[in-house]
């Protein structure tokens, strides 16, 4: 037999009904905000992810899944969203057409990072991205909708850190500083961050192994007077959206395009400072695509990150109401039927195969989790009725004229 790719997996139920559940909450909140879908391909040119995810972050770097396709391109699965809404932004010219420059988008992520426990070459993200409007309060939406994302879904104790890495302006002093003084320590850092510096200093206060050390001992970011006033009323607008949040300085998040501020999200439920997901402001980013000069602000979450903390959470009951046996062998088409009318009044109903024998059928009507059986025999054939049998111990086996069945069923589920 051929199994599956090394680091992709199946999502089976019940964890396929979480990832529909998470992705339910995220169209009921958006849907709130006034975010609008947006369908990017999975498949787009290598080079868009190396101009803008950035050619010194860990991404691009090692983790991307490229390759030459059959005609020469260089291609690459996705490695996040971000990129390809703003290529679609442009392409499609939305800042003239689109309504209000708000939206998310979900589906399957690639990185050809070597797999390891919960980390998969294709994995799955939702992501929201304001595109357009420049003021504090597009921050403060952005965050304040993850958030409420987040506790509809089921995340529990979510607090939000934030920092601001600055304008381009603010970010060119601090490289200067924070590469000086990174210089003079080279020998403390990692090889990876020693081979960085020069192109991407910031990296290293990111970085899992110089990072902590970095956070008490280098210099710490300074802002200008225009940032210090968009991060101020950022905070501010949190406030009065009540979300909690955290200033850290030393947040920087590992993509090369943020500007201004960066966030993420920390779950309680985790027992840990992991993060559940981030995203920041990048108001260049449009731009130097390309585009229109477009300030923008986003984040991504991981959904198999996000089942993970969600996997003890009682699941919604998926069983069927209703399990219809044939229980005669010319009761076959009548017991279709009956299925056909449950299902068009809304109960969800299933069978398993009626030819077989009353007892493999009801054996499979308990495997299922049904609440009633209701079977067709020979008596109930010629009457024109079935027979309602409740699955729980002890219930009492009754029978309704065949066209009063589903009014009586979902009667009987409304007193359950
Ligand atoms: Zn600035
Ligand atoms: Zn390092």
């Amino acid at each position: 037999m051929t199994n599956s790719l090394r680091g992709f997996r199946d999502i089976l139920p019940p964890d396929s009904e979480l990832f529909a559940r998470i992705e339910a909450a995220a169209r009921v909140v958006f849907g709130l905000y006034g975010y609008q879908e947006l369908r990017i391909p999975t498949l787009e040119q290598k080079e868009l992810f190396v101009k803008s995810t950035g050619d010194t972050t860990d991404i691009v770097e090692k983790e991307m899944y490229a390759f030459t396709d059959g005609g020469g391109r260089e291609v690459a699965l996705r490695p996040e969203g971000t990129p390809g809404v703003v290529r679609a932004y442009i392409q499609n010219n939305l800042a003239q057409t689109g309504r209000n420059g708000k939206y998310f988008y979900l589906g399957s992520m690639f990185r050809a990072e070597r797999p390891q426990a919960g980390r998969y070459r294709e994995f799955t993200q939702i992501g929201a991205e304001y595109i357009g409007n420049p003021a504090p309060a597009a921050d403060a939406e952005s965050i304040s909708m993850l958030v409420r994302f987040l506790e509809k879904a089921g995340v529990a104790e979510c607090s939000v850190v934030i920092n601001s890495l600055g304008c381009a302006e603010c970010r060119k002093a601090y490289r200067e500083i924070l590469l000086g003084f990174l210089r003079g320590k080279a020998e403390k850092l990692c090889e990876p961050c020693r081979g960085r510096i020069e192109r991407n200093p910031l990296r290293a206060l990111d970085c899992k192994t110089d990072g902590p050390w970095l956070t008490s001992e280098a210099p710490k970011r300074a802002l200008c007077p225009a940032c210090e006033t968009h991060f101020s009323g950022t905070q501010r607008l949190l406030s009065a959206a009540a979300v909690a949040y955290q200033v850290n300085t030393s947040l920087v998040r590992g993509l090369d395009y943020y500007t201004g501020t960066v966030f993420e999200v920390r779950s309680g439920a985790l027992g840990s400072q992991d993060a559940v997901c981030g995203g920041g402001r990048y108001d260049d980013l449009v731009k130097s695509m390309g585009g229109p000069a477009a300030p923008a602000i986003g984040w991504a979450v991981g959904l198999d990150r996000m089942a993970m903390l969600l996997k003890d959470k009682p699941a919604p009951d998926t069983a069927p109401r209703a399990f219809v046996i044939a229980a005669a062998k010319e009761a076959g088409d009548r017991a279709f039927a009956l299925l056909t009318a449950l299902r068009a009044d809304g109960i969800s109903a299933d069978f398993s195969n009626f030819e077989l024998s009353l007892k493999s059928q009801m054996r499979s009507a308990g495997k299922s989790g049904a609440a009633f059986a209701l079977l067709i025999g020979e008596d109930e054939l010629k009457a024109g009725t079935a027979a309602v049998k409740p699955m729980k111990e002890g219930g009492e086996q009754f029978t309704v004229p065949l066209a009063e069945a589903p009014v009586k069923i979902k009667e009987l589920l409304r007193g359950i």
